[in-house]
């Protein structure tokens, strides 16, 4: 299957992995709205929220544990959570958008490399 994520997941392609587990992989996003602008993705391919069943409970567990470490590191006090559906939703595996600050609209981006140094530290 031509699908970006499931490669990331065979790390075929790299990513800045946050966070993996045998269901789960939470990466920085490529194209960051903010700094720490996070992905969470289920390691089996489902399309879209349409068609995940228990493993969106887990993903938002996992949106949960990540939070704190986003929002301290980062120093922001407010992340928003975002599900794209149908024509919006880009990348058609499904994934959870874990963004820090998302209406801070005096964003400075720093380079991704600085973010998840930092944020793996
Ligand atoms: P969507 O619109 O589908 O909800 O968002 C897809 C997201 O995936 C976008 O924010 C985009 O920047 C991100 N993205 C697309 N390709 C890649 C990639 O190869 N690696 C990473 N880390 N993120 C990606
Ligand atoms: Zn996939």
């Amino acid at each position: 299957m031509d699908c970006i994520f499931c490669k990331i997941i065979k790390k075929e392609i790299p990513s800045k992995i946050l966070y993996e587990d045998d269901l789960v992989l939470a990466m920085l996003d490529i194209n960051p709205m903010n700094n720490g602008h996070t992905l969470i993705i289920p390691k089996k391919h489902y399309t879209d929220i349409m068609e995940a069943d228990d493993i969106l409970d887990y993903m938002f567990k996992i949106a949960k544990d990540l939070t704190p470490i986003l929002m301290d590191k980062l120093e922001v006090k407010a992340l928003t959570y975002l599900i794209n559906y149908g024509d919006s939703q880009q990348v058609k595996h499904l994934h959870l958008h874990l963004i820090p600050d998302y209406l801070n609209e005096n964003k400075h981006l720093k380079d991704i490399d600085e973010v998840y140094n930092l944020l793996k530290s």
